[in-house]
């Protein structure tokens, strides 16, 4: 995505505000461009600004790290998942997807590995396969376990986000059998796999790699012990924070506990050696651990986690990214942004806050997505070389961890331009990325000339990006409302519920977006007249935003990129209208100009290049389409591979002018277009619809 204007948070210019009170009867006032208070609260802090100038000489993290609990008061907060409610559109129909796939998948299946380790019965269950698969007779995977974690924080988000009471009595039910095995392992660990993968973790890292093949049952490093202890350990924190389990919390402590006990005697030399191996965000958890807990223990156990080969360049504002593994780094920096908020080292605070522009404006496509082959392979701003690498762009997971990311960046400073980026990769790189039939999800969204969707299959997958994408799904309402003292932001066109018994009032939003440019928030019960303000995201894609109060328009505009105020005394029965009119828009890769996509509004189109060679096979189970695997017949074929398609040409366009509404027209149905005038036109639909087709998003023009 290309850079954008860092807007102010009211939309309104003195001027426009003029006409707005000219233009209507209604009461409402302007916001006038303030500050939230300070935080009242002599313990906490205000959270710092994006923060600009030279960049300081010496590398941040040279010095100790020492950990004192100082909590920066967030600027704005998301309503509570159970005051939200997602009432309608695709993305009440990938949540109920995601349910009937979570649904599924029986407790004892998922709890077969932990069992086994501990050596407790097994209950006549069948295991799990792909990442689950278990250590029986085989060498099991190495990841095994993490899946579980991930679905103990779906089913939380379940129970917040919808009420899902069948999802919480599952998970409680693995909570509480997860106990005994955390209690026969010792107390503390908790693990689908033995101890001795930590042991190897430590023994091997740091030390040369053997010259030569890999000998067969020589000693080897882990794949990534600690990540998969994280996705458990978060289970356990979202079980307690968001489904009340309280057995869960004391989980948790243990592993806690445990992580600290592991870590706490290694020199910080050779720590260091071991954060080479993937780990992921152990180090959110603990921080959060020790925020429930009040423990500074698990914060300090936290900071051992700290990568300082990574986390200085950010600080120090460099990118320093090529070559890294995307999805164990983004977890890291949102661990830093929460030891920032726990502690107010602004350090943490530079990080997360670097990383976040850079990944965001120079290492990420038109979708949102950032990656290929789980790196980031080149420069920044060098994507049309990135695309090219391979065809496995896009990993899900960390669009999902980017937008996480997003969150907590936008809490500190409630700048618009956070949700342009959280919006585009949302509509673009999540809502599309779920088959709506079955709840399953993707690896890789490839961006690749001619690829397609693929998807996981119900019991032989459970990659990383399935975990992400259980959780994706049963929280699509925790970003739509945000809340600061002075009143409500509205942050995403969701057709949604919002109970905000704080104030008595209880909205409901009614929208097809992004089908329709429309949108209305309703106050539907109001216990009684309620003065604040309400803030509407004016999106940066949309030209000439109208609003109206009560069937009455507003003259008033507000610039894209920014937010709207309406600052009045509401009661029941109120009601905003808001047009977002959409535009057809080019983006260029920054590196080459010719290869460009086209976007309608927010949504990425995607030309239709036909179902030639798609079989079930090629698009249930594979990570990412099969365009670069051997020909049938040819030397090398694989028989336990998919067979490959057969090449098709991709059309390239000649551009009838800079716009390119000139040669790119609407078709028959609503978001629908058809280029013209071209060698071969192109029928073009929004990105996230393009289902078991095979599709271009990027094009050579010139
Ligand atoms: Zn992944």
């Amino acid at each position: 995505m290309r850079d954008r204007k860092n807007q102010n948070i009211s939309g309104f210019s003195r001027r426009s505000f003029a006409g707005a009170i000219a233009g209507t009867s209604a009461a409402v006032t302007l916001a006038a461009q303030q500050q939230p208070a300070a935080p009242a609260n002599p313990n906490t802090v205000a959270p710092q600004q994006p923060r600009n100038g030279p960049p300081p000489e010496v590398e941040p993290f040279a010095a100790p790290i020492e950990f004192t609990r100082r909590d920066v008061a967030p600027r704005v907060k998301p309503f509570p998942m159970t005051q939200v409610r997602v009432t309608g559109g695709v993305f009440k129909e990938a949540e109920d997807a995601n349910r009937g796939y979570m649904s599924r998948l029986s407790a004892d299946r998922l709890l077969y590995n932990f069992r086994q380790n501990a050596g407790l019965d097994l209950k006549g269950a069948e295991p799990l396969g792909g990442w689950e698969r278990p250590a029986d007779g085989k060498h099991g995977t190495e990841l095994r376990g993490h899946f579980t974690g991930h679905f103990l924080s779906a089913s939380a988000n379940l129970y917040a986000s919808a009420g899902d009471k069948e999802a919480k009595a599952k998970a409680d039910y693995m909570v509480a059998e997860l106990a005994k095995v955390q209690e026969k392992l010792g107390g503390g660990y908790l693990s689908a796999f033995p101890m001795e993968l930590f042991d190897r973790l430590d023994t091997l890292s740091g030390k040369p790699r053997p010259a030569g093949p890999p000998q067969p049952g020589a000693p080897a490093l882990p794949w990534a012990p600690f990540y998969t202890i994280h996705k458990i350990f978060a289970g356990m924190l979202d079980m307690y924070t968001l489904a009340g389990n309280a057995q869960a919390l004391e989980i948790a402590k243990g592993m806690g506990n445990w992580a600290d006990h592991w870590s706490v005697s290694i020199p910080e030399e050779h720590m260091q050696q071991i954060l080479e191996t993937e780990y992921g965000g152990i180090a959110e958890s603990l921080y959060n651990l020790a925020a429930i807990t009040n423990d500074d223990r698990y914060a300090k156990a936290g900071d051992r986690f700290t990568k300082k080969r990574f986390v200085n360049p950010l600080a120090l504002r460099r990118d320093e990214l090529r070559g890294l593994h995307v999805n164990t780094h983004v977890p890291q920096v949102i661990a830093a942004a929460r030891r920032y908020e726990i502690s107010g080292d602004l350090r943490f605070h530079d990080v997360a806050d670097y990383f976040f522009g850079e990944v965001s404006a120079a290492r990420s496509y038109v979708t949102g997505g950032t990656s290929n082959g789980e790196l980031w392979q080149t420069e920044p701003r060098r994507l049309a070389a990135e695309l090219k690498r391979s065809t496995s762009t896009e990993e899900c997971c960390c669009s999902y961890n980017m937008m996480k990311l997003t969150r907590h960046l936008y809490s500190w400073n409630p700048d618009p331009k956070y949700f342009d980026y959280f919006e585009r990769t949302l509509l673009n790189e999540r809502i599309g990325t779920i088959r709506l039939d079955k709840g399953y999800t993707q690896y890789y969204s490839s961006l690749t000339p001619g690829a397609w969707k693929t998807f996981n299959s119900e019991d032989q997958a459970f990659w990383c990006c399935t975990g992400t994408g259980v959780e994706e799904y049963g929280k699509l309402n925790d970003s739509i409302y945000w809340h600061d003292d002075r009143g409500l932001f509205v942050n995403l066109y969701i057709p949604s519920d919002l109970d905000w018994r704080e104030k008595g009032l209880k909205l409901r939003q009614e929208t097809k977006f992004p089908d329709d440019h429309t949108t209305s928030v309703t106050v539907v019960a109001a216990d009684k007249p309620v003065q604040t303000a309400i803030r509407l995201r004016i999106p940066s894609w949309t030209s000439a935003a109208r609003v109206s109060l009560n069937g009455r328009a507003l003259e008033a505009t507000a610039e894209p990129g920014s937010y709207l105020t309406l600052d009045r005394t509401w009661k029941t029965g109120d009601r905003i209208d808001l047009e977002m009119p959409m535009r057809l828009t080019v983006e260029s890769m920054p590196d080459d100009p010719t290869l460009q996509a086209f976007l309608y509004g927010p949504l990425v189109l995607a030309g239709d290049l036909g179902n030639e060679g798609l079989t079930e096979a090629l698009i249930i189970g594979p990570n990412g389409p099969a365009l670069n695997r051997p020909r049938p017949g040819a030397a090398q074929v694989n028989p336990n591979q998919p067979p490959a398609v057969p090449a098709i040409e991709i059309p390239t366009f000649h551009a009838a002018g800079s716009d390119p509404a000139s040669w790119i027209k609407p078709a028959d149905k609503p978001l629908t277009f058809r280029t013209v005038g071209q060698k071969r036109d192109v029928a073009l639909s929004p990105f996230n619809r393009m289902f078991d087709r095979r599709y271009s998003v990027y094009w050579e023009v010139s």
